[in-house]
């Protein structure tokens, strides 16, 4: 399998290593600027294994050490495209506020 790195263009599959879905918000801070215990709890252990199209954290550990955001069906493993975590998380902040607005 081949995955485009925004940086380094496609690669090997192998130079990656998946790290979850990007679709878990990390809990908001609680009291001592600690996220609640079972917030965190959730977030580190309780995942699903959502079947379809995914966005999912990869890390480019031996090309570029970015952090990508792999748009992929886990039905097909269908790569659709790639963006980084950083513009992933801006877009989706802007579509939040663009909602928060209707
Ligand atoms: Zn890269």
């Amino acid at each position: 399998m081949l995955i485009f790195c925004p940086h380094c263009g496609m690669r090997p599959s192998e130079e990656f290593t998946p790290k979850g879905l990007a679709e878990a918000p990390r809990p908001a801070l609680g009291g001592d600027d600690r996220p609640e215990d079972d917030a965190w709890q959730d977030y580190l252990h309780t995942r699903t294994n959502k079947a379809g199209q995914t966005n999912e954290y990869f890390h480019h550990s031996l090309g570029c050490r970015r952090w990508i955001v792999v748009h992929r069906n886990t039905l097909t493993h269908e790569v659709t495209g790639s963006t980084m975590a950083s513009e992933f998380w801006q877009n989706q902040q802007q579509a939040q506020d663009w909602e928060a607005g209707q």
